[in-house]
């Protein structure tokens, strides 16, 4: 065993990591890095996965003021796609071999149940493609816009065909720090409930955290404990992805006076992989938020998923991603075979197709 410091790889290997181990390992980073490669090999070999899929933003109208955003739309440049544009851009993507559509949005004041369902109804009625769609942040906005509950937003969802939804609007799942970067958002255990509730109804998720802003490292460990926790209770989060916070043309940014550094975020993978073990074995890495050079690199840091082809990303393109809007499955899968990996396919749900 090469990483065996002190008994620590056993400890960890078996489930039984403590926030002092992870504090311990992320203050010794060739410790932490030789373990987090360690378990990936184990878990999941050579494989790196992908998904093909098309992200859509139906509309950037949106009643949030999170200080992170610059996708929410200023006085008189706010959109809301037709019916019709969203059909049109599921079926280019189910053309090019999609099985994922990613739909998330602003929070528009007028949108109600009815019309989040209309959506999914739409597209599930004449394409057969994965739903992967609705934040608990949205979820919870479309409850207080509908006066229902979330339990039975998300059940009307279910019933009409939502497959999953993504675990974004976590930010960092600390109430002080999301008073400051994000005031009127969901708190953490109105996030933490809503993403349980959709576990319960066999609704899974992806676990996200934001990273590289106002937060602490401690404040980094505590959160991925806090989606460790819920895990072992759920099981329902497909994968964790590491977010890192892109500082362009947003308030948050002017707070912050630098970026997180390629360690930083070969840190918070590494971490992400012990800490989760061996309740979450899927770790993410962004090639928009990284650009195509470090997430390659991420490979060797606990990472074992670059996540989605996409087609179309504004989110983070309005941020200052310079890495574009689309990699084809072809230009992935030479990104993984160039760092000596097999690349793979996968569904939304991680089967390998
Ligand atoms: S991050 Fe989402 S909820 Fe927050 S302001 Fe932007 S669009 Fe609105």
């Amino acid at each position: 065993m090469k990483c065996d410091f002190e008994g620590l790889y056993e400890r960890i290997s078996q489930g039984g990591i403590e926030p002092e181990d992870a504090l311990f390992l992320a203050n010794n980073p060739p410790y932490l890095w030789c373990i987090a490669d360690e378990l990936r090999a184990e878990e999941k070999g050579d494989i790196v996965s992908f998904v093909v899929n098309r992200n859509i933003n139906f509309t950037n109208i949106c009643v949030g003021d999170c200080k992170f955003c610059a996708f929410r739309a200023g006085k008189g440049q706010g959109y809301m796609l037709s019916m019709d544009a969203i059909l049109e851009r599921v079926e280019e993507a189910v053309n090019n071999d999609a099985t994922e559509i990613c739909i998330q949005s602003g929070l528009h004041p007028d949108l109600e149940l009815s019309d989040y369902c209309g959506i999914v109804e739409s597209i599930k009625s004449h394409f057969d493609v994965h739903i992967h769609a609705f934040s608990p942040m949205e979820i919870y906005h479309v409850a207080m816009n509908s006066k229902l509950t979330e339990e039975e937003v998300l059940k009307e969802l279910k019933r009409v065909g939502l497959g999953s939804i993504p675990g974004t609007a976590a930010e960092i799942l600390d109430d002080s720090i999301r008073s400051v970067i994000c005031p009127r958002k969901i708190n953490t255990a109105k996030w933490s409930e809503i993403i349980m509730t959709a576990h319960r109804l066999g609704i899974p998720s992806t676990a996200t955290i934001m990273y590289g802003h106002i937060e602490s490292l401690g404040d980094r460990i505590r959160h991925i404990f806090k989606i460790r926790e819920i895990q072992q209770e759920t099981g329902g989060f497909t994968e964790f992805v590491p977010l890192k916070f892109m500082r362009k043309n947003n308030e948050l940014g002017k707070m912050v006076d630098r970026s997180a550094s390629f360690r930083d975020s070969a840190i918070v993978h590494a971490l992400a992989r012990v800490i989760l073990h061996p309740y979450c074995t899927n770790i993410q890495a962004s090639w928009v938020k990284l650009g195509l050079e470090e997430v390659q690199k991420m490979l060797f840091f606990g990472v074992n998923d670059l996540g989605g082809t996409l087609m179309e990303e504004n989110i983070s393109r309005l941020s200052g991603s310079q890495a574009g809007e689309y990699m084809s499955p072809d230009d992935l899968g030479r990104l993984i075979k160039d760092a000596g990996r097999a690349p793979r396919r996968r569904s939304t749900l991680y089967e390998l197709l």
